[in-house]
């Protein structure tokens, strides 16, 4: 297989700023030019659903060895590094896993988090099993901003198959009505387009959500960790979904709402609202990317792809200052030179990597 060429890049990129990493407040910039935005956080290695491409029932079976509780950073621990990140520009984070939803009292680490000043955007991904009017208002009261709902398919058997846990889509189709009530919104639809499995269901859910408001957006099924058995020849291109949904509706390209945004967007020129596209394969947004993942034992990965994490957990629990993790966590920003998707190649899929579950999507 030859080396992946990316396809032109509209997206902005970001201005590259000098800094001083231990100053409060100060942006840090890694080695390729890159700032400190957002951080994604895992609250938990576990989740109810087996997606096959994510979390495939033959690996994570009865025997897996998940995270013990006490493995698991404390609400305390990770609102504190919250806060530490925030002091080096981050002002987005997203709660994830795993499925953040089976974290118990979730929107007592909302709450937590709501009280750090400098961070403007709290969002949360989930499968929506457990989002119900209910877990959806007490979330939003917590402070919660935003929710991202996974669906990948309209079409119940082919996502009870997804799923494999025969989940059925009516209730998902619940748990995004819910968040809408509640006003965690805009409500994202994240739909992973498998070749074969789900692509010939993209139509309708367009049409599903079409002039609703949420946005709907779809992925490239990704090389993540070394489970799901990944293909290239299963990824369905960015161009492939948005000239599937070109032909039924027409579609005008949208500025990206900051720089280093993953999905391009896209507007129905009928004014039904927006689509996004992510295209981490066919067209790698490393040059701009500015995410930091702390995963649910409290390591901190600079790369959807990485092998190795920076342990932030011993460092909490063996009584290191603020100072001291603010400067761990600005140096290990700043020797950051990863640009996995950059390098994609036919070697790469089978190099060591984490999995998704455990760093949070
Ligand atoms: N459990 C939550 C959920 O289902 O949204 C949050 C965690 S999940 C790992 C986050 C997102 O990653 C989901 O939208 C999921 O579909 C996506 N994802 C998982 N594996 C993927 C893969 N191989 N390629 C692309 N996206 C993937």
């Amino acid at each position: 297989m030859p080396r992946i060429v990316p396809i032109a890049d509209h997206r902005n990129s970001r201005p590259l700023v000098a800094a001083d990493a231990l100053a409060p407040g100060a942006p840090v910039v890694d080695t390729l030019g890159r700032r400190l935005h957002d951080l994604r956080i895992s609250v938990t290695d576990r989740c109810n659903f087996r997606c096959v491409y994510c979390m495939p029932r033959d690996v994570f079976g009865r025997d897996y060895p998940f995270l013990p509780h006490d493995a698991l950073l404390t609400f305390e621990e990770i609102a504190r590094l919250a806060r530490l990140f925030v002091r080096h520009g981050v002002t987005k984070v997203r709660l994830t896993g795993g499925e953040p939803m089976l974290r118990r009292d979730l929107p007592r680490l909302v709450a937590q988090l709501a009280a750090i000043d400098g961070l403007t955007d709290i969002a949360l991904t989930t499968n929506g099993s457990l989002l119900t009017k209910q877990s959806a208002r007490a979330l939003k009261e917590a402070g919660l901003h935003r929710v991202t709902v996974s669906l990948d398919s309209l079409d119940d058997a082919v996502f009870r198959r997804m799923n494999d846990v025969d989940f059925p889509v009516a209730r998902v189709l619940d748990a995004i009505d819910a968040a809408a009530d509640a006003g965690l919104t805009p409500v994202k639809i994240d739909v992973v387009v498998k070749r074969g499995v789900n692509d010939d269901g993209v139509l309708a859910l367009a049409r599903r959500f079409r002039g609703t408001g949420h946005i709907l957006r779809f992925i490239e099924y990704m090389d993540v960790g070394n489970t799901n058995g990944w293909r290239l020849d299963d990824v369905v291109s960015g161009r492939e979904l948005l000239e599937m949904l070109q032909r039924e509706w027409p579609l005008v390209p949208a500025d990206a709402n900051y720089p280093g945004e993953v999905a391009e967007r896209w507007r129905y020129a009928d004014g039904a609202g927006e689509i996004g596209i992510i295209t981490s394969v066919t067209q790698p947004f490393c040059g701009s990317c500015t995410r930091a993942r702390l995963s649910a034992s409290g390591e901190l990965y600079l790369c959807l792809f990485a092998a190795k994490g920076h342990d932030l957990r011993a460092l909490l629990r063996g009584g290191a200052s603020d100072a001291e993790l603010a400067a761990v966590i600005a140096s290990v920003w700043k020797n950051r030179d990863d640009r996995y998707s950059d390098i994609r190649s036919e070697a790469t899929p089978s190099l060591k990597k984490v999995e998704m579950s455990h760093i949070g999507g």
